[in-house]
């Protein structure tokens, strides 16, 4: 059992906390369905304030140097650090994460900090810089300035994270922010805020709104916002781009995905069966980046199946021990049901779970699930679930798995297992999608872009493209 949480302020406008005055939010742990605490959103008008506060600190935070912003989001990655605990048991407790998955979150955010913080070091003294004409008459230099004040919308399936791969290039580029968290994952986050708070950034260059899909629109459509940086559900990330389009608002968008793993003949079959474990059930399968289409060359198919199946009966669900938590919420679990219905109403062969775990009785636990045998136009093979479902199907050849990976409306990431290296290498560059793993789990390091291609979304995050996502180019040309 939990217990209810002393109620955080859930709206940070420059250094002011303050209790939201708009609707009421029940966060609640979905490992046993008890309310954590309850909050109250922000309003239209503390979203207004929030934008307000975010332009008057634009020039101040823009004009410092890049080593001072530098400098503090160095201090930022060492006060998560230092809070690595307290932000590890409330990821738990608000997202039912076991404990290791927590602790990568946790050591991710700190990574991006980093990383952004070390960026901004290596670039001060570098602007302007000149860009070679082929007209002696005429020099030229060229600035990265930030883009504005920029709106960061975030999902609850990697509260902190999907935060900091948007906060830490924002800061680093000298955008300032209004940040909006998922109502269903606020905790973490507003612990995060009150650290990066505390590591003396000036007033007002990081602001926070709590709420809904209300707050997220009225946070979109303002007009003080010059860049939206989004993650979450395709319809979602389509209102988003809708109302940027009205004023020309920049965007980025993070969205789904339905991603492919393919056994080639010469993988070695056990490595297989880790790689397409995790890259279904990490996380309970609740990622964008889940590789929940499994192909496998003929030849080793019926032995991956039975391993596959075995594999997943046995990963320990619930508790931060444990291989696996719950889904995120009731409806989730509902939703992540009716694909499994579905599945087997389509002609799919339920190879393990499906079910409510026994031990279970509360709490939004869902069995880790494999189904082979589904056609190509059935919805649980072709739609994001967001949940441990992951479809298995044979191919003749490696021109066919290239083929069925690709038929996707999706383009994300993929993963490549096989005996040579070049040989998937090869196929991986085949694939129309932002990150391709071979022979790999799935690791994100801050220095490699992330994003997709097709419905994926728009542009990228992380490495040097997730800073310049929040900049403009600004050229000087003159006559000599
Ligand atoms: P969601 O779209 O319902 O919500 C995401 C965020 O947007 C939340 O903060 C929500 O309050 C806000 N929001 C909702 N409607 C809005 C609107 N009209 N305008 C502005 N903001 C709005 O998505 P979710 O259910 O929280 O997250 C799951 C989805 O996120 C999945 O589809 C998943 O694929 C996607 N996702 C993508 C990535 C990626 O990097 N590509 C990462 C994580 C999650």
């Amino acid at each position: 059992m939990s217990e209810h949480l002393t109620p955080p302020q859930a709206v940070l406008i420059g250094n002011l906390w303050q209790p939201g005055k708009g609707a009421t939010l029940t966060v609640t742990n979905p490992a046993d369905e008890s309310v954590l605490a309850t909050l109250a959103a922000a309003d239209a008008a503390q979203v207004d304030a929030a934008v307000q506060t975010a332009r008057q600190a634009l020039p101040g935070w823009r004009r410092l140097p890049a080593r001072q912003r530098g400098e503090l989001l160095r201090a930022i990655a060492s006060g998560v650090d230092a809070a690595r605990e307290r932000l590890i048991a409330l990821q738990m407790r608000n997202n039912g994460k076991p404990r290791l998955e927590a602790e990568l979150d946790v050591q991710d955010v700190i990574g991006t900090f980093d990383y952004y913080a070390g960026l901004c070091l290596q670039s001060d003294g570098q602007q302007p810089a000149a860009v070679a004409l082929p007209d002696e008459g005429f020099r030229a230099s060229v600035r990265r300035e930030p883009v504005g004040v920029a709106a960061l919308i975030v999902p609850w399936n990697f509260p902190m994270v999907t935060t900091a791969w948007k906060l830490a290039p924002a800061l680093a580029a000298g955008c300032s922010v209004v940040l909006k968290p998922s109502e269903l994952t606020p905790l973490a986050e507003i612990e995060l805020l009150r650290i990066i708070h505390a590591a003396g950034l000036p007033a007002g260059v990081v602001n926070l709104v709590c709420g809904g899909g209300d707050v997220g629109a009225a946070l979109s459509s303002h007009p003080g916002v010059d860049k939206i940086s989004f993650t979450g559900s395709n319809k979602s990330g389509q209102a988003v781009m809708r109302t940027a389009a009205e004023r020309m608002a920049r965007v980025s968008l993070e969205l789904g995905g339905k991603s492919a793993l393919i056994v080639l003949d010469d993988a070695e079959l056990e490595q297989a069966v880790q790689l397409a474990v995790g890259g279904a059930f990490f996380n309970a399968g609740q990622m964008c980046s889940a590789t929940a289409r499994i192909l496998v060359a003929q030849p080793l198919y019926a032995e991956f199946v039975a391993r596959f199946a075995a594999a997943a009966a046995n990963l320990r669900i619930g508790g931060s021990e444990a291989d696996i938590g719950p889904l995120i919420s009731a409806a989730q679990y509902q939703r992540v049901q009716g694909y499994i219905t579905q599945g087997l109403a389509d002609g799919g062969r339920l190879l393990a779970g499906g079910q409510r775990p026994a031990q279970h009785a509360r709490g939004y636990f869902l069995q880790p699930t494999v189904f082979a045998e589904l056609p190509a136009h059935s919805r649980l093979w072709r739609e994001e679930i967001f949940g441990p479902v992951a479809c298995v199907r044979a191919f003749a050849d490696d021109a066919e798995a290239v083929a069925l990976a690709n038929d996707s409306d999706f383009g994300l990431v993929a993963t490549v297992v096989g005996g040579d290296a070049a040989r998937a290498e090869r196929l991986a560059a085949e694939l129309e999608v932002g990150l391709a793993w071979v022979n790999s789990p799935q690791l994100i390091f801050p220095q490699t872009a992330w994003g997709g291609c097709k419905q994926s979304g728009l542009g990228r995050e992380l490495g040097p493209w997730g800073l310049a996502a929040f900049q403009e180019i600004r050229h000087v040309v003159t006559a000599i």
